[in-house]
């Protein structure tokens, strides 16, 4: 009877608009390869985002590891990253052949802690990936100052940030390029799907060859190319769920209002403030902090019990997974491990009706 509530449900366009969209692929056969809806779906999200050149790519995570390949630099570069993070951002850096350098997050937002980024850089940094996590936009004005004055480029990772503004700008607009996913537990979503905006054409263009094999000709390689293309199907939803991304947007931060209001008369559990002055939320995350791992723990078993899966995003940190053999346990990531021990992120989507919203806050309020 208890149907099972996820951290987040996938947004679908209804079928029947889907279906009609997809028909003309039957006439054209063209599947993939920059086709027409590639191109127009391009061309809206620009649009949409506020930003100059917008690339699509086949997910999130070969846009990160793309936009890296496509600035060249040289093998073993250190790159000051965040560990609090979906493992996507650390893999797309080490699979460049670069080393991540993990920086401190700050308790307040959770996005990289920019007071201590100079100490971390050496000769060999040449880039920042900060990642705008939950949605909640970095210190961009500091990290734009950081990086100017040690000549160092900026990739966000904006994943999260999908459709978010800051100062009235795109948030796609800052730094050097950011990345932005289409997965189907984001925002927006394009079933996979993802994109690399930028103000740079050079950069454009160069990704352009770099998602699809570095091919500029029938006869020409230029590079060395990776195969990172959307597909129509997945360009054909997005053309699709871009039209209900707002309203989406809409309900969520009634949701979130719902969850706060019901959330911050109990003591010992706190959420996520929110800067309404310079940003534009998409409301993607409804991440709670806890008094202690215990406690955290505890409310994600009882959730559980009652078929309501929250989810420990980020733990553990990324510079914390198996695969990297403890090689960073000694790096003083304590702000990062203290909060990753303690938060929890609640469902949360269009859909979540409010009865659940309700009944999670109590179960929440019977443990603590
Ligand atoms: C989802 C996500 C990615 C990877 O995106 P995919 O589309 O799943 O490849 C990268 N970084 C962060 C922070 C993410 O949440």
């Amino acid at each position: 009877m208890n149907k099972k509530i996820f951290v987040t449900r996938t947004s679908m366009p209804p079928y029947e608009e889907f279906i009609e969209r997809i028909k003309p692929l039957w006439d054209t056969h063209w599947l993939t390869n920059m086709g027409k809806y590639h191109r127009e779906l391009e061309e809206k999200l620009k649009e949409y985002l506020e930003v100059e050149q917008l690339s699509l790519m086949v997910n999130g995570h070969m846009s990160l590891e793309l936009v890296i390949q496509a600035m060249n630099f040289p093998e073993g570069s250190e790159v000051i990253t965040t560990p609090f993070t979906f493992i996507s951002t650390t893999h797309a850096i080490i699979r460049n052949n670069l080393e991540p350098v993990f920086c401190d997050i700050k308790p307040t937002n959770f996005t990289i802690d920019e007071d201590k980024i100079e100490r971390l850089i050496t000769d060999r940094t040449v880039a920042i990936v900060p990642v705008h996590v939950y949605g909640n936009i970095c210190n961009i004005d500091a990290l734009d100052r950081i990086a100017k004055k040690h000549n160092l480029k900026i990739i966000y990772d904006a994943a999260h940030a999908f459709g978010e503004k800051y100062k009235d700008m795109g948030i796609g607009s800052f730094g050097d390029a950011s990345i932005f996913s289409f997965h189907s537990t984001k925002v927006f979503n394009t079933i996979e799907g993802g994109a690399v905006t930028t103000n740079s054409k050079e950069l454009y263009d160069k990704l352009y060859d770099l998602k699809n094999f570095g091919i500029r000709g029938e006869e020409i390689i230029a590079e060395i190319g990776a195969n990172a293309k959307m597909t129509e199907f997945s360009a054909i939803m997005g053309l699709s769920n871009l039209e209900y991304v707002d309203n989406n947007i809409k309900i969520r931060k009634k949701k979130v209002e719902r969850y706060i209001s019901k959330i911050s008369p109990i003591t010992n559990v706190s959420c996520q403030k929110f800067d309404d002055i310079y940003t534009k939320y998409n409301y993607g995350y409804f991440p709670v902090l806890f008094e202690n791992e215990k406690k955290r723990n505890n409310i994600y078993e009882q959730l559980k019990k009652n078929d309501i899966y929250a989810r420990k995003y980020f733990y553990p940190l990324t510079a914390d997974a198996n695969c990297f053999e403890n090689k960073y346990s000694e790096v003083d990531l304590c702000v990062a491990r203290d909060i990753s021990s303690r938060i929890l992120v609640l469902p949360l989507y269009p859909e979540l009706p409010d009865e659940i919203i309700d009944k999670i806050v109590y179960i929440i309020a019977e443990c603590v």
